[in-house]
């Protein structure tokens, strides 16, 4: 079935109902054919995407504030990306780096070492996707300390592999039915200060206890922990948290694992959001944002953290394929040229103060740093969640051409997390949407 258009609109257009009726055909279709199981959050059917806009089969076009959940920080379709990708995939696709090696991944893992916190020597191993990444970090942990334990925390994401679901907090619908679950996983409170009131030394004075009454530190392999929450709700820590836990790894031997994967490559105005305090994780997970979209996914740290893995005890048949080892390279330097990292802080700049803005006792808080922004919806008067508002709030956006995703274990937060390269007209004009719909919605 094709698109009754040729050539997209360069501006949001909404042409149709949403669906429009090709992509209704399309819905029948796919219900026939793929499991219920996989959602999508928008009922259409992209036919091609540039820059900051998403086409779909009818002719409407959208302004994409959700970047793929934090994938496309350069924007669909970066020319550095194409153009590196069409020459990848012109000279091989594929040889197994663990049988016939080739340059792009080495190059990936130096990039990594440059780009991540922290002048120590590491070591980087690729995988195809964030949950593999942090298994094998996990993996890196327990190989390198000889211990067992991993703490994780509440409201955390950390995938959706048997390993991964164990580290996630959130039960439906990620762990539901799914166990059992693999052992010697540890859930402490984190921080979460619109909810818990706590300053960060207080948070991190809490989980510590927890973690030497409850566990033993020198039971503990690794602590894992997202520097900025995303599923659980685009929750940034309280000052001094993130440090705090970071030293305290330090002086017992436990591996401080950054889980990156949503918060890397620029998104929260740094290069990765462990720099706002200063903290240089151990390890670091990046996936999501290092490729523009192809499937490729880093556990970069320490030289003697990776390197105490015996040989053969990490790879994968496509960890580290050519094509996406190309697009990461692209990826890469787009940011680099562009100066995304900066575009990113300025998307927050502008963003904040105008969500800051809207009259409505609804909204219980707005957070975020860069262009990785939440808005937490309540009953009004408490902090009560309201996920059935945000449902009507994420719809009218949809209907009106602006994409924008939920999230937060209360299902109560609409988050934006634009490409960092989008023009600011249209971030201006996507804001004024959402405002809008909250405004009917309330
Ligand atoms: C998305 C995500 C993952 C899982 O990545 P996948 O590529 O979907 O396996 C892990 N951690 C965080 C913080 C994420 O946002």
């Amino acid at each position: 079935m094709l698109a009754n258009v040729s050539v997209p609109a360069s501006h949001r257009q909404v042409r149709t109902a949403i669906p429009g009726p090709i992509s209704s055909a399309l819905q029948q279709r796919r219900s026939r054919a793929v499991s219920a199981a996989v959602t999508s959050t928008l009922p259409v059917y992209i036919t091609s995407a540039d820059g900051g806009l998403l086409h779909d089969v009818d002719g409407n076009t959208y302004i994409d504030f959700g970047s793929g959940i934090a994938v496309t920080n350069v924007g669909h379709a970066a020319p550095a990306v194409v153009d590196r990708v069409k020459d990848q995939v012109e000279r091989f696709t594929h040889t197994c780096f663990m049988i016939a090696p080739y340059e792009g991944y080495v190059e990936v893992c130096e990039a990594l070492a440059d780009l991540t916190p922290g002048d120590q020597e590491k070591r980087s191993a690729l995988f195809n996707s964030g949950a593999e990444a942090v298994e094998n970090a996990v993996k890196v942990a327990r190989a390198a300390t000889g211990r067992q334990a991993v703490v994780v925390f509440d409201h955390a994401y950390h995938g959706r592999t048997n390993l991964t679901m164990a580290l996630t907090s959130k039960s439906v619908p990620y762990k539901h039915g799914f166990g059992p679950f693999a052992p010697e996983i540890y859930r402490v409170s984190g921080s979460y200060p619109f909810r818990d009131g706590l300053t960060g030394p207080e948070s991190a004075a809490q989980a510590l206890d927890r973690i030497d009454k409850q566990i033993g530190a020198d039971q503990v392999a690794a602590v894992v922990i997202e520097p900025v929450q995303g599923e659980g709700g685009f929750i940034e820590p309280a000052p001094g948290f993130l440090p705090a836990l970071s030293q305290w790894c330090t002086r017992n031997g436990v591996v401080f694992i950054a889980d990156e994967v949503q918060t890397g490559f620029g998104r929260t105005g740094d290069w990765f959001a462990c720099e706002y305090e200063g903290v240089v994780p151990d390890v670091i997970v990046t996936a999501k944002g290092i490729a523009a979209g192809l499937p490729l996914a880093a556990v970069t740290g320490r030289a003697d953290l990776l390197d105490a893995v015996p040989p053969g005890g990490l790879g994968g048949t496509y960890g580290g394929n050519p094509v996406a080892c190309a697009a990461a390279l692209g990826s890469i330097e787009t940011i680099r040229d562009q100066k995304l990292v900066v575009a990113a802080r300025r998307i927050g700049t502008i963003a904040l103060p105008r969500l800051r803005a809207l009259p409505t006792d609804t909204i219980g808080h707005v957070r975020g740093r860069g262009a990785m922004l939440a808005v937490e919806f309540v009953k009004p008067g408490t902090r009560e969640p309201d996920a059935e508002l945000v449902r009507r709030i994420a719809k009218t956006c949809h209907d009106a051409g602006v994409v924008v995703l939920t999230c937060g274990t209360y299902g109560n937060v609409i988050r934006l997390l634009p490409p960092l390269s989008l023009p600011a007209e249209l971030l201006d004009e996507g804001l004024t949407v959402l405002a809008d719909a909250i405004r009917t919605a309330v």
